[in-house]
């Protein structure tokens, strides 16, 4: 007779439930001894390991994982989030950080789908984060993986680098090049990551200025700090400009430095914790001196939260203006619902799919405010998506990392969407949108996007209905606001 854990999946035979709540269920799921293999001098350095404290939080008791997408996708303890920690408990105690240990935690999507639904408390993001900072200094990789993370960080954190890739990419669609790329013989020899990262690329319009101050309209309630971004200003700059009108119309005067590009977030969720440092930094700086920042991007949101944490090393004053920075930043949606709205809303009747960014949801706990935002439109439907608290595969960057679980993923969810019915796919992630709009189009559909402040900037600026579905059809850079 086989045991089961709490998902109802069969453990390995021999196993009981006392012995997995005992401690090591994922050495029983192995096969491993559940004494701990090893020399006991551990396989991590002395700079921030994965706490001890932090990972004896978890008691093993495995309700997170049916919400770990990698544990939905293949059922594998060591790729859900106790069999990981599991392996920071063995190579803190001497096992080798070798290459299927990396592996099992590279597969990790850091959804945080983990944390929210952990009785313990338990705080993986702070676990994997140490545990991917150790693997950059620990783990050897392979020289193609190596190439690809140095292609990938040091394009995307750069806006100006982002906005040079622009003319080349529009130049790319307007020529329809997309056409012979993705025809079977290319295919066929393109290596998976550059096909991913083809196929994800987002179609390119004009891009709309933001000024650097913009006033409020009407009474000033708030001075407000906006973060521009690395790949939402490069390449959803009208997401952008629809947030700022927004604000504006809510009585925000809106100051956005050209020079705030990164916040860190695609480095520190990576484990290059140097670069996210540099990166917090230089954020810091350029927003200090306003009452919120604000942000429109989920993963972007929740790094700039975790700043007092990133920078607790750093000589003084780092740690107490990071902490105090951290204090002031605020998601859109949660800043708007703190003010309370006052600009008047026209009708868009529309039925609409609304997505939680894990980032927004897990990470910073935030359902209900955009949720709230969109419920004040009159004649907006929101549907909810079915297995919604699961990722969509996009995850920062780990859609061009791990191509395929990522669309396995991406295409789970789009057959989600689609199973709404809704007219117009919201969501408050760059990454996201990308992510889903290419796994539709994989399942034969093109589906309107918005992020939520193009649906409240065509409200507040009475665009109609079929204005708002067409310029959400023909993808980022063309809902201009106004
Ligand atoms: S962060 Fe997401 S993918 Fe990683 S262990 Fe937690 S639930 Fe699983
Ligand atoms: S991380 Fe939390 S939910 Fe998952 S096994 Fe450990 S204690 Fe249980």
């Amino acid at each position: 007779m086989t045991t089961q854990d709490v998902t109802g999946h069969d453990l390995p035979p021999g196993t009981t439930h006392a012995t997995v709540g005992d401690r090591e269920p994922g050495a029983l799921a192995l096969g491993l001894p559940s004494g701990l293999p090893g020399s006991g001098a551990s396989g991590f350095d002395s700079h921030h390991p994965p706490e001890a404290a932090l990972r004896g939080d978890c008691v093993h008791c495995g309700f997170c994982l049916p919400t770990c997408p990698t544990y939905v996708l293949w059922g594998e303890e060591m790729d859900s989030p106790r069999g990981r920690i599991h392996l920071m408990n063995v190579v803190a105690e001497g096992a080798p950080l070798d290459d299927a240990t990396a592996r099992h935690w590279d597969q990790c999507l850091g959804c945080m789908a983990c944390v929210t639904a952990c009785p313990s408390g338990v705080q993986y993001d702070k676990l994997i984060e140490a545990t991917r900072a150790q693997v950059e200094r620990h783990h050897e990789r392979t020289w193609r993986e190596r190439l690809q993370r140095a292609a990938i960080f040091s394009l995307f954190p750069y806006p100006r680098r982002l906005r040079a890739a622009r003319g080349p990419l529009r130049a790319y669609q307007a020529l329809r090049l997309a056409s012979i790329v993705r025809s079977p013989v290319v295919q066929r020899v393109l290596p998976r990551q550059l096909a991913t990262m083809e196929a994800l690329a987002p179609r390119l319009g004009p891009v709309p200025e933001i000024a650097d101050v913009t006033p409020a309209v009407g009474t000033k309630r708030r001075t407000v700090g906006f973060l521009r971004g690395c790949v939402q200003g490069a390449f959803f700059p009208d997401v952008n400009a629809a947030t700022v009108q927004v604000l504006a119309a809510e009585g925000c005067e809106v100051h956005a430095p050209r020079t705030a590009g990164c916040c860190g977030a695609l480095s520190g969720h990576a484990g290059r914790e140097d670069d996210a440092i540099r990166f917090a930094k230089r954020t810091i700086d350029q927003l200090d001196a306003l009452d919120s920042v604000v942000v429109n991007a989920a993963g972007c949101g929740s790094q700039m939260k975790d700043y007092g944490y990133l920078l607790r090393d750093e000589p003084s004053p780092w740690p107490q203006r990071a902490t105090a920075f951290s204090e002031r930043v605020r998601d859109v949606t949660e800043l708007l619902v703190e003010l309370g709205t006052v600009a008047p809303r026209h009708p868009l009747p529309v039925t609409i799919a609304y997505h939680d960014a894990c980032h927004l949801a897990h990470a910073q706990g935030i359902r209900a405010q955009p949720r709230a935002l969109l419920a004040e439109v009159p004649g907006v439907t929101v549907r909810e998506i079915p297995e919604g608290d699961l990722c969509c595969g996009s995850a920062g960057v780990y859609n061009l990392l791990q191509p395929e679980p990522a669309a396995q993923l991406g295409e789970r969810k789009a057959r989600n969407v689609l199973a709404t019915g809704a007219e117009l796919l919201v969501t408050a992630n760059p990454g996201c949108w990308m992510q889903v709009t290419t796994a539709l189009a994989g399942l034969g559909h093109r589906m309107p996007v918005a992020h939520p402040m193009q649906l409240l900037a065509a409200s507040i600026g009475g665009k109609s209905r079929e204005q708002l579905l067409t310029a959400a059809l023909d993808g980022p850079g063309t809902l201009a606001p106004g």
